[in-house]
């Protein structure tokens, strides 16, 4: 038996390891399979180049745990060590490994994230056991097997084993502070989590399944009474991954029904469809494959659980894929798996990196294509989806510059009776009638077909289209297309959006038209004063306009610019900080040709109640009434209905 000391600077270096990754003790497991894994892989390699003979057919990774005995095992097949190589490996480059991480990082544990993801290797083993065992025995056949003891200290003994069979097992003797490691429920959870996909298969114990080589017999006595014969149980290994998942596979040897199916593996609490899936697939000039979903996303809920996932080489990393796949596009669901993500690097170094930056422009591009050919292979089906994804691309379009541009293409505006438009098919629709005197091509939107019923049937009944424009964060991509399409040139007009209630219909899309008011001005002066007298200055001006006889008397109006800039402070971002809050303003317009002015103008008693009446009507009209401000009107109407 030798005895030896690795060669290292800091004297324990494993209690150093337990502080500094405290959080993410289970990685061991990760690691240690992933070196069992590349080890399987590699054996399969060199017997599929023949500088192997042996049988490299059905090799598996064995996880067991024994109890008693308190220690977990990691038994695999793979290529082994030599003598040498164990010295090699694990004392030395392993074991340099581990300290330069440490030195790298250990001011740095709160980067949370990628950060104790990858780099530790081995060495990982020592965050919950406080002694650990490796039995290998290389593939080569003159090497005998060897048997390495380490306890936590920089010494090891190295002595012959027995080992037959080719490959590694590590024997970790789990620490007081570490027994949930003893547990098969945990570890299962664990390898659910990490293992699920790794390319060589996982046994975790056994179980019991029907013997598929026996059919249970079926006889019958003599009164023509059936038996049948008990189903045969055979114990069979428990295989807890899936070696070979939907995305290494190629596109064409896939259906719908393939993709689905992965979907449900990969997110077995989800029991909704994905609307569609892409499948990515590229090697230059980066390595890069996955599956991305479009989910039917219908609460905020759903965003936070069941993320998108981050693979290395069919390793589970992460599912915390910020900087890597676009902020827009993290409302999707599904598999990204790239060897070429630098995975031992902080977030902001992730960010500022180039091969990172490429891969997430190309996944941007992927879904921009994608939604491109989906709208032109069946517009109705895309139609038929809008509302479900429409978050994701309006969020895309705002955020990327590249996927604002191809979205032009695909991107929709449904108006208020269910017919959808592109913007470009949508503006030559409206051009004619909806030209302001200034050459403004004027769109309409509603936000709320409920709340703005009045509003846009009167817009309807003038001829003009509504938009009906309902996402939390429209006011932006408003503002947006509006900055997009301001200049006038030959192909170009400016465009401006106008919300249906912010102004009477009149003022809407404004023409060369002149009103002609029934009302004298002198008339005009005083009903103004009078209604400015009654209704609440602090919340709303009196703005007389002389509108159809038939219109209103009374309309609530919010002005456009004042509501988006409100709503766009709500919803964040858009420059909008630190300029206060913006007061609930509205106009109150009046309309001098509605008869009632008439009788405002006339009446003695009853004046302050008519006007409060008819602005409490337009209130309600706009779902602006409540609690005792509906009890007083709906008291005043009965009043006035009294006489
Ligand atoms: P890494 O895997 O990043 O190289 P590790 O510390 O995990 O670093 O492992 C160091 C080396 O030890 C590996 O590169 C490999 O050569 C060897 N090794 C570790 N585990 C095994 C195993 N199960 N079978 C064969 N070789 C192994």
């Amino acid at each position: 038996m030798a005895k030896g000391k690795i060669n290292v600077a800091v004297d324990n270096i494993f209690p150093l390891i337990k502080k500094f990754l405290y959080s993410d003790h289970e990685i061991f497991l990760r690691e240690l399979i992933s070196n069992a894994t590349d080890a399987s892989l590699k054996i399969k390699h060199m017997a599929s180049i023949d500088e192997y003979k042996g049988d490299t057919d059905n090799i598996k990774i064995e996880v067991k745990i024994d109890e008693k005995g308190k220690k977990l095992h990691f038994i695999d097949q793979g290529i082994g060590m030599t003598k040498e190589e164990v010295k090699k490996y694990i004392n030395d480059i392993a074991f340099s490994g581990a300290e330069e991480f440490l030195d790298k990082y250990k001011d740095k544990k709160n980067d949370s994230g990628i950060i104790g993801h990858f780099g530790l290797g081995f060495y990982s083993a020592f965050m919950v056991a406080d002694q650990v065992e490796i039995i290998t025995k290389s593939f080569k056949e003159d090497e005998e097997a060897v048997h390495w003891t380490c306890d936590g200290s920089p010494e090891y003994t190295l002595k012959k084993s027995d080992k037959k069979d080719r490959g590694t097992e590590i024997i970790l003797h789990i620490a007081d502070d570490s027994t949930e490691f003893l547990e098969e429920v945990r570890i299962s959870e664990l390898l659910n989590k990490y293992n699920k996909f790794m390319p060589i298969p996982i046994k975790f114990g056994t179980k019991e399944i029907a013997d598929p080589d026996h059919t249970p017999k079926t006889t019958k006595d003599k009164d023509g009474k059936e038996t049948t014969e008990d189903q045969k149980m055979i114990t069979v290994d428990n295989i807890i991954n899936n070696p070979n998942p939907a995305w290494t596979k190629k596109p064409s040897d896939l259906k719908d029904e393939d993709y689905s199916a992965f979907y449900h593996e990969l997110y077995p609490m989800q029991f909704e469809e994905p609307l569609f899936h892409i499948h990515l697939n590229v090697d230059y000039p980066f390595n890069l494959t996955g599956i991305l979903y479009f989910p039917k996303l219908t609460t905020n809920i759903d965003i936070q659980k069941d993320k998108i996932q981050l693979y290395q080489n069919q390793v589970f990393v992460t599912d915390n894929v910020e900087g890597i796949v676009p902020e827009f596009l993290q409302m999707l669901r599904g598999v990204i798996d790239s060897p070429d993500i630098p995975l031992n690097v902080s977030r902001s170094y992730l960010q500022s990196d180039g091969a990172v930056k490429k891969i997430s422009s190309y996944i941007t591009k992927k879904v921009a294509d994608k939604l491109s050919s989906l709208f032109k292979k069946d517009r109705a089906e895309f139609e038929k989806k809008w509302n479900d994804i429409k978050i994701v691309i309006e969020y895309g379009m705002l955020s990327e510059p590249k996927f604002f541009e191809k979205a032009q293409n695909f991107a929709l505006y449904p108006t208020v009776n269910d017919k959808y438009f592109t913007f470009d098919e949508f503006k030559e629709k409206i051009k004619a009638a909806q030209t302001d005197k200034d050459k403004n091509l004027v769109i309409l939107y509603a936000s709320n077909l409920d709340e703005q019923h009045s509003f846009i049937d009167e817009a309807e009944a003038k001829g003009y289209e509504v938009l009906l424009l309902d996402s939390p964060i429209i006011s932006h991509l408003i503002q947006k297309l509006e900055g997009e399409n301001s200049e006038l040139s030959d192909k170009n007009q400016p465009v401006k959006f106008v919300r249906v209630d912010s102004d009477s219909i009149d003022k809407l899309i404004p023409k060369d038209e002149d009103q002609i008011s029934k009302l004298s001005d002198e008339d005009q002066g005083k009903l103004k004063t009078i209604v400015e007298e009654i209704v609440p200055k602090e919340k709303y001006t009196v703005q007389l306009e002389a509108l159809d006889s038939n219109s209103n008397p009374f309309i609530i109006t919010q002005p456009e610019f004042m509501r988006r800039m409100k709503e766009m402070q709500q919803t964040g971002g858009g420059g909008m900080m630190g300029m206060g809050n913006f007061p609930e303003m509205y106009n109150l317009v009046v309309n001098t040709n509605s008869d009632l002015m008439q009788k405002i103008l006339k009446a003695k008693g009853k004046r302050t109640e008519y006007v409060n009446q008819a602005l409490d009507l337009a209130r309600l009209s706009q779902n602006l009434l409540q609690g005792k401000e509906m009890t007083d009107f709906i008291k005043r109407s009965y009043d006035l209905m009294k006489g």
